[in-house]
């Protein structure tokens, strides 16, 4: 490891270049765990979803990362909590008229179809488990609340998206960089456009 780290720090390209590289040189004998960003980042990018599942964070200094930080710290502090619930954690839970509510928190809606997948993923991993909850987006910055229910068909959406992530994520190779609208605020961005 040392010797590899040496190398790196020889050579020109950027550090995350390399451990890209490194990256896609394994292979892995266990599925990826996926767990409600990974759902997310699949609505995204399929790109992302790989480095995401390698392992291979995005840049933590990146200004888009830290605004959701603020947003996530300033937004309902008194109700997050945070809870974990297998490979997932759900921003907080509440009960509404007798029924459970798992709440979920994003600093905009520009990506509500992934934040809709990602939320119908947790009440599906619920219902598995035995418990029956309902799902609501909350997007402060825009005073915009968005009720999600787990239909048959998000169901079969997710089961169909899990066996997509399994396959992309065994792929050896990390798959190209294509532009998308995501790009210009994506934490990946200097990684993949450089
Ligand atoms: S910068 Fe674009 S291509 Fe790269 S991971 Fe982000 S969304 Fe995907």
């Amino acid at each position: 490891m040392i010797l590899f780290w040496a190398s790196v720090l020889r050579m020109k390209r950027p550090r995350w270049t390399i451990i890209i590289e490194v990256a896609t040189m394994q292979n892995f004998s266990e599925s990826a765990r996926i767990g409600g960003t990974l759902v997310w980042y699949w609505a995204i990018c399929r790109r992302q979803v790989w480095l995401m599942a390698r392992g291979i964070d995005p840049n933590p200094s990146d200004e888009y990362l830290a605004m959701g930080r603020l947003i996530d710290r300033n937004s309902y502090a008194r109700e997050r909590h945070q809870t974990p619930f297998g490979d997932n954690k759900f921003d907080f839970i509440k009960a509404d008229d007798g029924q459970t509510v798992v709440c979920e928190v994003k600093k905009s809606s520009r990506a509500e179809k992934a934040s809709r997948l990602q939320l119908a993923h947790y009440l599906y991993e619920l219902k598995k488990a035995g418990f029956l909850a309902k799902g609501l987006l909350l997007f402060p910055t825009e005073k915009k609340r968005v009720p999600v229910e787990l239909t048959e068909e998000l169901q079969a959406e997710l089961d169909s998206l899990y066996a997509e992530i399994y396959a992309l994520t065994e792929q050896a190779e990390v798959p190209l960089a294509e532009r998308c609208k995501y790009c210009g605020k994506c934490a990946y961005g200097e990684y993949c456009w450089g």
